[in-house]
């Protein structure tokens, strides 16, 4: 289902002369990395070690392992712009080969004009193909430029409707290319405007309005359990392009100055059992915006973003609720 091309990679290894490199695969390719650490040991000569952890996202770049590798191959995420790495990282994207079929013409009736088309990373090779195919179908198209956190104009991520926002003015609705429902409420939120999803995976495209409502009640319910919340653990993640220092501090002080006990915390992977072993009454998450919305449910004490905490303690209405992002000069 996915296409990816390793010739650029081997290029720039042989180039660079690297001798031992990390290999990071996505956890839906793991089980080919052992093709392709074979493919590029064969072809550029260096060795490679391959990185077991999880890895969703380019902000997550195996620093640790800076000393011993020569470079990083990162298979499957478009490159951060803004962000900068202490070793040359190549980002090899994975392509989708799903067929849109006929979504796409089934949407036409649901979206008004302009139309911002949007793609998530693995299907940014349709986003062409479905301008041009709403153009031919009369439809007027606005492909937003987004900051120095997204590298192709239309791409959102999880953290950033920066290609959204850029063109929220000029367009009726927007039209996304991308699984679930995660970016299509953020960009839903963030824009006000009405999203449809052409998911390849599904036969009909989904008006991201009238699915919305489980997750913001399930929203709702974490910020009402945190009211009665004393003590709070302000998170920040360890991942290169989570580290968001300056915006956990503004946290904190805004918690102190509401009179709540407010802490600092550093944390790589998410895990309930080390929160449950921190004991605090509530936990801020400054690290991946997904984590506190995907994971709900593994969570016994609430954790919010900050946009959650800025609700909680009055200085944001529920009706201004969106999710949060990371902007291109929080690192
Ligand atoms: S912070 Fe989260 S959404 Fe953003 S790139 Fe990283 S994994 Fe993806």
């Amino acid at each position: 289902m996915f296409d990816v091309d390793l010739a650029g990679a081997i290029s720039e290894l042989k180039r660079i002369k690297a001798r031992v490199v990390a290999l990071q695969v996505p956890e839906g390719l793991k089980r080919r990395a052992y093709q392709y650490a074979e493919d590029i040991e064969k072809n550029s000569g260096a060795e490679v070690v391959v990185v077991a952890e999880p890895c969703f996202g380019a902000c997550d770049v195996p620093s640790s392992l800076f000393d011993m590798v020569d470079a990083v191959v990162h298979i499957g995420h478009s490159p951060i712009p803004s962000l900068r790495f202490g070793k040359p990282v190549i980002f090899v994207s994975a392509h989708s080969k799903v067929p849109m079929g006929d979504q796409l013409k089934k949407s036409v009736d649901m979206l008004k004009e302009p139309v911002g088309v949007l793609s998530t990373t693995p299907h940014l090779t349709e986003l062409d193909g479905v301008v041009e195919g709403l153009e031919s179908l009369g439809l007027k198209v606005r492909l937003g430029e987004g900051d120095g956190r997204i590298s192709h104009a239309g791409e959102v991520l999880g953290c950033n409707y920066s290609s959204a926002n850029s063109v929220s003015k000029e367009v009726n609705s927007y039209l996304l290319i991308g699984s679930g429902t995660f970016h299509a409420l953020g960009v839903h939120l963030a824009t006000g405007k009405k999203v449809v999803v052409l998911d390849p995976h599904l036969e009909d495209p989904v008006e991201i309005d009238l699915v919305k409502d489980k997750i913001l009640r399930q929203r709702h319910a974490v910020i009402e359990r945190a009211q009665r919340a004393r003590t709070f653990g302000i998170i920040i993640g360890e991942k290169v392009g989570q580290r968001r220092i300056r915006r956990a501090r503004e946290l904190r002080k805004l918690l102190r100055w509401k009179r709540r006990d407010a802490v600092l915390i550093m944390m790589d992977k998410f895990d309930p059992e080390k929160l449950k072993s921190l004991g605090f009454d509530a936990y801020v998450s400054t690290a991946c915006p997904r984590i506190a919305i995907d994971d709900v449910m593994m969570y016994d004490k609430p954790l919010l973003t900050p946009q959650e905490l800025e609700i909680v303690l009055g200085v944001r209405s529920w009706e201004n609720y969106v999710f949060d992002q990371m902007t291109e000069d929080e690192m």
